[in-house]
């Protein structure tokens, strides 16, 4: 019997245009901003100095060419690195400080009341019900848990955390791996045949089927993927019910 329900977030709970359109932007946009705001605080130089660590590393032509040009230039310490963090945003490169740095932008975005994440329509409504029947509910995204948690502390219904007795994010493992989805049960205590994992990504719903998991697909309208391959698919959260029994 399934007790425990893992939940990805970007394209299950949230359209993943809210992460494209409306979080993605916001850091880029708000970047610069933000370095020259806190650029006295000294987590925020030691991940500036880091990105600059990740930017002589960067073996990538365009970003050689991009720091032999800021070399050449008079431009500010943070004029320069934001360009570098520019540039990894439009080439969607991942990058630890990068990362982080978006964390903090979105924290202060949704605390100025800039940002407010939007859910699909049944989420909130669904997972209160899975909770009211005691179903332990957990996240696992790629997104920091920090900025997991940021986006359901901000909802349009208000703070949503404590519907969540776990999180886990890329720390935990790749989501492609089946490993992670074990070392996540292994972290709930719990066998690993009472978790079904609901995902949009089928590569992440293969690897925690090999882990022994249930999975479902999310299909959803505007997700890039939308062949579950041999999964079952679920159009939106209610279907959830439906496997539950
Ligand atoms: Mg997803």
């Amino acid at each position: 019997m399934i007790t425990h329900i893992l939940l990805d977030i970007e394209g299950t709970t949230c359209p993943t245009s809210f992460v494209s359109d409306t979080l993605f932007p916001y850091a880029y946009t708000h970047l610069e901003e933000f370095l020259n705001e806190h650029k006295e605080n000294n987590e925020i130089q030691s991940l500036i100095d880091e990105a600059w660590g990740e930017w002589q590393a960067d073996t990538d032509p365009s970003s050689k060419d991009l720091l032999s040009k800021a070399l050449m230039k008079n431009s500010s310490e943070i004029e320069n690195i934001c360009s570098y963090l520019h540039h990894l945003i439009t080439i969607d490169r991942k990058s630890s400080a990068l990362k982080d740095l978006q964390g903090r932008i979105w924290r202060e975005g949704y605390e100025k009341g800039d940002l407010c994440s939007s859910l699909y329509p049944e989420t909130l409504e669904a997972l209160s019900k899975l909770k009211q029947q005691e179903y332990i509910l957990a996240v696992y995204s790629s997104g920091s848990i920090s900025a997991q948690k940021l986006l359901y502390r901000h909802t349009a219904g208000g703070d949503q955390t404590a519907l969540f007795s776990h999180w886990f994010d890329t720390r935990t493992g790749n989501k492609k791996e089946s490993k992670s989805y074990s070392d996540i049960c292994i972290a709930m205590n719990i066998p690993v045949e009472k978790v079904i994992f609901v995902s949009d990504s089928y590569a992440e719903c293969d690897a925690a089927e090999k882990a022994g998991m249930s999975v479902l697909f999310s299909l959803r309208e505007g997700n890039p993927e939308q062949d579950p391959h041999d999964h079952k698919a679920i159009k939106d959260l209610w279907y959830l019910f439906d496997y539950l029994l």
